[in-house]
């Protein structure tokens, strides 16, 4: 997979991304990262990249020419994403599909956003990584890109580590336990010890099942 951000802060990649899994699959080539500074485009000598908002009102807003410029130079195929507090929720599903694109160009946003007019003009895809507001898209490209990344085929080792994770089947995920046996007192459910995969299933099943109910009803009904 190719990805190409477009951002203003070029420095912020590879981040936590050259950590880890994510890491890993870069240097083995699952995946490249091309940050493109943005500013590289403006027109002025200062490099400007934002104006004040048509209208009136608060803060700055990236300013379409520029930003197009940049798009043009760098956008060939694949998706054309904006991070954006307005977007698409992200989902695991929609991870899932990003997983299995060839290219993606990530548009990060910052000040008050972007020009309405490079969304339209380019029909770009806005996702959202949550209901709040971050400084930046950058941020969120990031975290975008770890939870896609590690779906890449052959990047996470045992690919059913995926299956029973939260959110995957509509449900959380049951409670993990580790040793010691027994911690301060507490002791890890009997039957994670028993040897027994069929009732080990079951359980992790049913715990599941209830902490999805007790923390998030709204996976159940989406699933059902
Ligand atoms: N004025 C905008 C927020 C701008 S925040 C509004 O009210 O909708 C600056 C940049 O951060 C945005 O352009 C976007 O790229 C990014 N951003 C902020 N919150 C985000 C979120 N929840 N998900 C994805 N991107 C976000």
């Amino acid at each position: 997979m190719k990805v190409k951000v477009l951002t203003i802060f070029p420095e912020i990649f590879p981040g936590f991304l050259a950590t880890s899994l994510t890491g890993r699959a870069l240097k083995e080539g699952l995946w490249s990262l091309e940050a493109v500074n943005i500013r590289d485009y403006a027109f002025d000598k200062h490099g400007s990249v934002d104006d004040t908002p048509c209208g009136g009102g608060a803060g700055m807003v990236m300013r379409p020419d520029v930003l197009g410029a940049a798009i043009e130079a760098n956008y060939q195929k694949g998706r054309l994403v904006y991070m954006s507090p307005r977007g698409k929720p992200l989902t695991q599903k929609m991870s899932h599909e990003l997983s299995l694109e060839q290219d993606i160009t990530i548009i990060c946003g910052r000040f008050e956003g972007i020009d309405q007019r490079v969304l339209d003009e380019y029909n770009v895809e806005e996702i959202s990584i949550g209901d709040y507001i971050l400084t930046g898209g950058d941020q969120a490209a990031m975290i975008l890109l770890d939870t896609v990344v590690r779906l890449i085929p052959g990047v996470l080792g045992n690919s059913s580590s995926i299956e029973n994770e939260s959110f995957e089947a509509g449900l959380l995920e049951h409670p993990q336990y580790t040793r010691p046996i027994e911690w301060k007192g507490r002791q890890v459910p009997e039957v994670l010890l028993n040897g027994n995969h069929k009732l080990i299933d079951e359980w992790k099943k049913s715990e599941a099942i209830k902490i999805t109910k007790e923390r998030r009803p709204d996976l159940l009904k989406e699933n059902s």
